[in-house]
């Protein structure tokens, strides 16, 4: 499958200086391993618009952002508007070039997940998932776009955006979220014909969490049938981050991608891929690379 990294030395901007775990190394070292893949082709990011920005955002919290007054406790936005907009447009860009050649496309500077319309949280100043989707609609005329989420947190600003839109299909695997940011979702009860919650609880073995994921996919997408797939492939679940609880290995992502990448292949829909949490820095970009590796190499 054809792959391509966006990445330029403008997303390591995005970074929340000293002491908070959101540093741009990680996005770096997750970026130099990607482009070391074999016939991966590395394109640069545009800066995403206000306009784009919009498309997902309400204009009161985008006016937050450039005063840059804080998003919430652990989300500074001072100086970060305009690496936020590099990343977003890093996520844009992505989108572009997997609608182009039909493969896959990455940014690792993407997949925050947490920001809502109107607000940002959890390390997310903007929702480059929900923008990206807007996006997609708007730009490429695409109607039915499906998000995959296996960051150790449940992808709730995603899902409170498009829970009530049918041409969204949601699906997020995440720590139970009683022991676990955002602890306010991400739990079973709130699950529909559009949107799956998978919560792992402490101490459920790998094997159990992939047995409860993978058969979902050939069952839920040949009747969704997506357009464009966009999976949020943070690592912070594997077990060695320090932000998990739970005990997800390399063993995991190896189970879950090829799948994915098949059902791509067969069905033809291009997948962006996004980097969200992962905060064991070298692991991180393992564990990434050997994702992106997954779907590259598929028949
Ligand atoms: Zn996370």
């Amino acid at each position: 499958m054809k792959g391509t990294l966006v990445w330029s030395d403008e997303l390591l901007s995005y970074d929340f200086g000293e002491g908070h775990p959101m540093r741009s190394i990680r996005c770096k070292w997750g970026a130099e391993e990607i482009a070391k893949i074999d016939g991966i082709e590395i394109v640069p990011p545009r800066k995403a618009t206000d306009e784009e920005i919009l498309l997902f955002h309400t204009p009161e919290y985008l006016g937050l952002v450039k005063h840059g007054a804080p998003a919430s406790i652990d989300t500074p936005t001072a100086g970060l508007y305009e690496p936020a907009l590099w990343s977003v447009g890093a996520t844009l860009t992505a989108i572009d070039k997997a609608l182009e050649h039909g493969g896959v496309a990455v940014n690792v500077c993407g997949g925050w997940h947490h920001a809502e319309r109107e607000r940002g949280k959890g390390f997310c100043i903007f929702n480059d998932i929900g923008v990206g989707i807007e996006y997609a609609r708007k730009h490429h005329g695409l109607n039915r776009v499906m998000v995959i989420d296996w960051d150790v947190h449940h992808g709730d600003g995603t899902w409170k955006g498009f829970k009530d839109d049918p041409d969204v299909f949601t699906i997020s695997i995440h720590q139970d979220p009683s022991t676990q940011y955002p602890y306010t979702s991400g739990y079973e009860d709130e699950n529909d014909d559009r949107n799956i919650n998978i919560p792992v609880k402490p101490g459920e073995s790998e094997e159990s969490v992939i047995q409860r994921l993978v058969p979902l996919f050939p069952r839920i997408i040949p009747s969704f049938m997506p357009e464009l797939l966009i999976i949020q492939m943070g690592v912070d679940g594997h077990k060695d981050d320090p932000m998990s609880g739970i005990n997800l290995t390399e063993r995991f992502y190896h189970a879950v991608a090829p799948v994915l990448a098949r059902c791509s292949r067969k069905r033809g829909f291009p997948v962006v891929l996004l980097g969200g949490g992962g905060f064991n820095f070298p692991k991180t970009a393992q564990l990434w690379r050997s994702i992106v590796e997954d779907f590259i190499k598929v028949e």
